[in-house]
């Protein structure tokens, strides 16, 4: 028995998979062999509102009470049918928007929500350098502050959206003495001279799914391009992580689920010494383990979005989702690519690419290491926010 949601949860929890079964999969198999991303389709998932869950109805969003709920619900039964279209949730929604909601001014909402929740403009957060990951703070992106404005120099790499961005969240330091308290954000158009945006190409999954890096070169941005004030860059990506690590938790339960579904499926009809696999102690043993993991994530994640919701500074229980549906997804498609022997090392079927796009769950928005790190802070009170 799962959770009895609201009708309107339901309904959009229902659109989201619906969705992806009929846009997503029917080209999903060759899309993921020619490393096709469809720009469109992140149209048509803003024209169903998709990425409005979390903005009040002024800037098109749903005006929704259960608004991360609702996003995390989404954002899983997408990554059931292809976690490579579950990112569009964070680069058009989760990030920015979040960023812009909380911090941004007025005219800085007016001008680029609309967009990023139509899915016209297409949005990141870049905060990733090839020298900087998991130590934000020693980035070395700069922005100059100029007599009308700030020029922004440096290289960001592996962002979710690239080259297709037209509207971004940029960190960088103002101040780089002063270290993270000298990080600034920009809300950025991408169209301005001096950025270019180049594709990854040397990816091990998520190959519907654009990355790629960014170069400033001597790129103008208007001082009305800052985000909160100068040296609260910081501050602005921590609190925006905190969103969109939901986001990465919710697709890993999504995933995990397909591994199960699949798992049980092929258990049931492939037989072997005369009975089918599923009949097997060992296989049941698996079976069972995995359906404990997602279950336990799933519940992990339904909590950090409920919190979330009440307004509630969960910074510890959503790193604890975060982690461990990552950890759990990864677990799930490595036992379902052993539950299909040769099968699940074969691109015939599913498992090994979930195996694959799991992986990036443990990387992004903070590896698992960095959230053991922050939970184990918290247990051991050396923080308590
Ligand atoms: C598919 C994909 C999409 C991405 N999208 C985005 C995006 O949209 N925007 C963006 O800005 N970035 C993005 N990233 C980048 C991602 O956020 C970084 O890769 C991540 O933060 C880790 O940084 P790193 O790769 O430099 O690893 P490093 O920080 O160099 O870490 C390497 C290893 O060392 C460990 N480690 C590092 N520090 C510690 C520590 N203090 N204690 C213990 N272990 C430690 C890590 O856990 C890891 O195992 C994306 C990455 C991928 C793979």
């Amino acid at each position: 028995m799962d959770f009895k949601w609201s009708e309107e949860l339901e309904s959009m929890r229902k659109m989201a998979y619906d969705f992806a079964v009929k846009n997503v999969k029917p080209t999903m198999e060759e899309d993921e062999k020619e490393h096709k991303y469809r720009p469109e389709l992140v149209k048509k998932m803003g024209d169903q509102g998709m990425f409005g869950c979390i903005a009040p109805e002024q800037y098109g969003g749903l005006g929704l009470e259960e608004r991360n709920l609702a996003a995390t619900l989404m954002a899983t039964e997408f990554a059931r049918v292809s976690p490579s279209w579950g990112l569009p949730f964070n680069v058009q929604m989760n990030g920015p928007q979040n960023v812009l909601l909380k911090f941004g001014n007025e005219e800085q909402k007016e001008k680029y929500l609309p967009g990023l929740i139509a899915g016209t403009s297409g949005g990141c957060f870049a905060i990733t350098e090839p020298n900087s990951g998991s130590d934000v703070a020693s980035m070395r992106t700069t922005a100059t502050e100029t007599g009308d404005g700030y020029v922004l120099n440096g290289t960001k790499t592996w962002i979710s959206g690239v080259p297709f961005v037209g509207t971004g969240i940029v960190y960088a330091m103002t101040d780089k003495a002063a270290k993270h308290k000298g990080m600034s954000a920009f809300v950025v158009d991408f169209s301005t001279p001096g950025i270019t945006q180049r594709p990854i190409t040397t990816k091990l999954g998520l190959h519907c799914s654009p990355t790629g890096e960014i170069f400033f070169e001597e790129a103008k941005i208007p001082k009305s391009a800052l985000v909160g004030k100068p040296g609260q860059g910081f501050q602005i990506c921590m609190t925006m992580l905190n969103f969109t690590r939901l986001s990465s938790a919710a697709r890993a339960v999504g995933v995990a689920q397909s591994c199960i579904e699949e798992a049980c499926k092929y258990a049931n009809e492939r037989e072997q010494f005369g009975q089918p696999l599923g009949q097997f102690q060992m296989i049941q043993e698996q079976i069972g383990r995995m359906s404990v993991e997602h279950e336990a994530s799933k519940l992990l994640v339904l909590r950090c979005a409920w919190q979330k919701d009440q307004g509630l500074n969960n910074t510890l229980e959503t790193s604890m989702a975060k982690y461990y549906a990552a950890e759990s997804a990864n677990f799930c498609a490595s036992e379902a690519v052993k539950i299909f022997g040769s099968y699940g090392f074969s691109s015939e079927y599913p498992v090994e690419r979930f195996l694959r796009d799991a992986k990036s769950y443990q990387i992004v928005e903070g590896t698992s290491n960095i959230q053991k790190m922050i939970i184990a802070q918290f247990a051991l009170g050396y923080r308590k926010s």
